[in-house]
């Protein structure tokens, strides 16, 4: 009897235990259903450049698209065409899986060209990750290198996918899809130190349509390039170094002559981008100008004649994706630090949300570079590494 009677106590308590666990599994489904509809972006606002005005715009996949995608302060450029795809530069260190998911988003396991316009952090700090995660065919950067963690970070990569790093010269042309590009610069000096000054510079065509996109080179790229005598006139401007007034000369202007500028800069940044003087310029010229820092992620579609801009919206100072904003623009130039689990051997940024969680005695700083850390047996957090 005793038996039969704990036999009954422990399966209706065992009927109970899975109710609750029915009820959790669908508490849980619930959550994540609500969560993949939060993760969806708000709405992109469809029109005709200048116009403001929403339409419905439908493209097909042939056509050219370029994504300026909001890195907060640095550049990320994702441009596709007929299934082919470049980026140039990934934003600052924090930025990679930003990057990473917004590339996935858009469909891309490969990517046939990748650029690192410069070895600067708030252009290839996100590098690695997309290295490390999506298919690379072709990798270039200016022949310039640049003694800090996050460039080694690249290079390292690069290595670890057995990618060449290819510096393209002055003149080269390639094809992108039904688009073609050529590298205008840089054509760099033997002992040339200058990271910005060697950007590389590139004209891409597709139909009428023209995009200019010139990193963070300055009024001496600006002035070589005039020299050299090649084509500048785009439709479509890219602000050279985030609207600096120590790039985007007058004569560089004129000669590129564009209908419509894109700024890539993050929200009160400390280097006062983009600089008045530009705005100015820009609007003395009629240049219809948008900017990642007050209408997020930008996104420019061309059928060879029509050009039609999408953004993700006005930005709200008050929200908090401004501030991690903030955080990223203090980090710009600036080198990450990270944050080992010696118990786990997990390395971490420093801005993860697992490191509050870490005990005092197994928590470690280190300046080494990932793959040193790897080397030494430790293996990068997903949730704030990516990989
Ligand atoms: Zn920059
Ligand atoms: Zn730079």
């Amino acid at each position: 009897m005793d038996k039969t009677n704990t036999l009954t106590k422990n399966t209706s308590y065992g009927k109970k235990r899975r109710f609750k666990k029915v009820l959790v599994s669908l508490f849980l489904l619930f959550v994540l259903l609500l969560q993949g509809c939060a993760d969806e972006k708000p709405q992109f606002q469809a029109g005709e450049a200048g116009q403001g005005q929403a339409a419905e715009v439908v493209h097909n996949s042939g056509e050219l698209a370029v994504h300026y995608i909001d890195v907060g302060q640095g550049d990320a450029t994702l441009i596709t065409c007929g299934g082919s795809s470049m980026l140039i530069d990934a934003g600052n260190n924090n930025m990679g899986t930003t990057v990473q998911y917004y590339l996935s988003k858009q469909g891309i396991t490969k990517l046939n060209y990748v650029v690192g316009t410069h070895p600067d952090a708030d252009h290839i700090g996100g590098l690695d990750v997309v290295l490390y995660k999506f298919d690379c065919e072709t990798f270039f950067m200016p022949d310039i290198e640049k003694d800090t963690k996050t460039y080694q970070e690249v290079v390292d990569v690069a290595g670890l996918k057995r990618l060449t790093i290819s510096h393209p010269e002055e003149g080269d042309s390639y094809a992108l899809g039904d688009a073609s590009f050529t590298i205008l610069s840089p054509s760099v000096a033997e002992g040339e130190q200058d990271a910005n000054n060697s950007s590389i510079v590139i004209r891409l065509l597709y139909g009428e349509s023209s995009f200019l996109f010139s990193g963070d080179a300055e009024a001496e790229e600006e002035q070589a390039i005039l020299d050299s005598g090649q084509r500048l006139s785009s439709t479509v401007y890219k602000v050279a170094h985030h609207g600096s007034s120590g790039a985007n000369s007058k004569p560089y202007l004129d000669a590129v002559s564009p209908k419509y500028a894109v700024i890539s800069c993050g929200k009160d940044n400390s280097y006062g981008h983009p600089h008045k003087e530009v705005l100015q310029m820009l609007q003395d010229r009629g240049i219809t100008t948008y900017r990642t820092d007050e209408q997020g992620t930008i996104i420019v579609y061309s059928d060879g004649e029509t050009i039609s801009f999408q953004q993700e919206g006005q930005k709200d100072t008050g929200r908090a994706e401004n501030k991690s904003m903030a955080t990223t623009q203090n980090k710009s130039e600036s080198e990450e630090d990270y944050i080992l689990n010696t118990n786990t051997k997990k390395i971490h940024l420093k801005t993860c949300s697992s490191v509050a969680d870490i005990h005092e005695e197994n928590r470690l700083e280190s300046k080494e570079t990932l793959t040193v850390l790897m080397k030494q047996g430790y293996t990068p957090c997903k949730r704030c590494i990516g990989y």
